[in-house]
């Protein structure tokens, strides 16, 4: 039997259409492949939901969490690898079995932009979830955005940490700038991208122009696209597939507005339901 709405993605896109979903009375399953509250938990400080105090991304997601808890709402963790629609429903397959549903959401979220030339050691990473742990090391960022410097803020609680940014203007919040450039622990080169990364010992040696030294880590954050990979050109104009979140919007968005959007796709599905369609 197929179930009414298969949701792709716990982050908080998907989350909050599964919330709704939940107080509507629809049944669903909601598939996660890594972790519940998806990059969030990057977060330094999401300071812009207005019926919320500022919080750490942890925090945030601690909230989903027990949002989740609350409502007993099940996530299930596995890998969805292909849908395919048959007649009137999806079948959905994932890493640990195959499951048909009438209406497919997509909160994939985002997929980070690769510079593979760079990628010389696990010591380079794309999110800055992956060196929270790490301290007293030197670490390279790449990246002129609100991510890579909201990065350099979390991670120059225990480590020092050097920006290279590609512009000398920055498309960023004033304030969010004003942190960093008040932070001693964070120096920023600008206007000097990196250009070779190399191993060097147990070390990464990093070359942006005349400049060359040697860190821990590197974190590469230039951007983010949209994680559709799962949809084929006739799946993505299908009125019963969704997309909600980050995943919509083809880029690195908003919290508030990724909540938003699952919310309203799950209204649309209910009135779907309701109208038989
Ligand atoms: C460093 C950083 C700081 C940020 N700071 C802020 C901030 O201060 N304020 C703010 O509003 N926003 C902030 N954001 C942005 C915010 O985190 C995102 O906009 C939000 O998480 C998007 O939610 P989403 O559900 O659309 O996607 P995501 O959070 O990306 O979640 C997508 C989920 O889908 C899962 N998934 C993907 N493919 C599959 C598959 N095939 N099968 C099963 N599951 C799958 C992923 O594992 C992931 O859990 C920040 C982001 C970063 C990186």
């Amino acid at each position: 039997m197929p179930v009414d709405v298969i949701i792709v993605g716990a982050g908080p896109a998907g989350i909050a259409c599964a919330v709704q979903l939940k107080h509507q009375g629809v049944n669903f399953v909601l598939l996660e492949s890594k972790r519940i509250g998806g990059l969030l938990v990057n977060a330094n400080l999401v300071e812009n939901m207005p019926l919320l105090p500022p919080l750490s991304g942890a925090e945030a997601v601690g909230l989903l969490k027990e949002k989740l808890k609350d409502l007993e709402i099940k996530v299930t963790y596995s890998t969805v690898t292909s849908i395919e629609k048959s007649g009137n429903v999806f079948n959905v397959t994932h890493s640990s079995g195959r499951l048909s549903a009438r209406y497919v959401v997509i909160a994939t979220g985002t997929v980070p932009k690769r510079i593979e030339s760079f990628e010389v050691s696990p010591k380079v990473v794309y999110e800055p979830l992956e060196l929270f742990s790490v301290s007293e090391k030197k670490i390279a960022i790449a990246g002129s955005g609100e991510a890579a410097f909201d990065s350099a803020l979390s991670l120059s609680k225990s480590n020092r940490v050097t920006l290279f940014t590609k512009h000398s203007e920055f498309h960023i919040s004033p304030h969010l700038h004003s942190r960093v450039a008040k932070n001693e622990k964070i120096v920023i080169m600008h206007s000097n991208p990196i250009k070779r990364v190399c191993e060097k010992g147990d070390k990464l040696l990093i070359m942006a122009g005349s400049f060359k030294d040697c860190y821990d880590n590197l974190l590469i954050s230039i951007g983010r696209k949209a994680n559709r990979r799962l949809l084929s050109p006739e799946l993505l104009n299908d009125k019963r597939i969704f997309l909600a979140g980050d995943v919509k919007h083809g880029k690195l968005g908003q919290v508030a507005i990724a909540l938003g959007n699952g919310i309203e796709v799950a209204q649309n599905i209910v009135s779907y339901l309701r109208n038989k369609t």
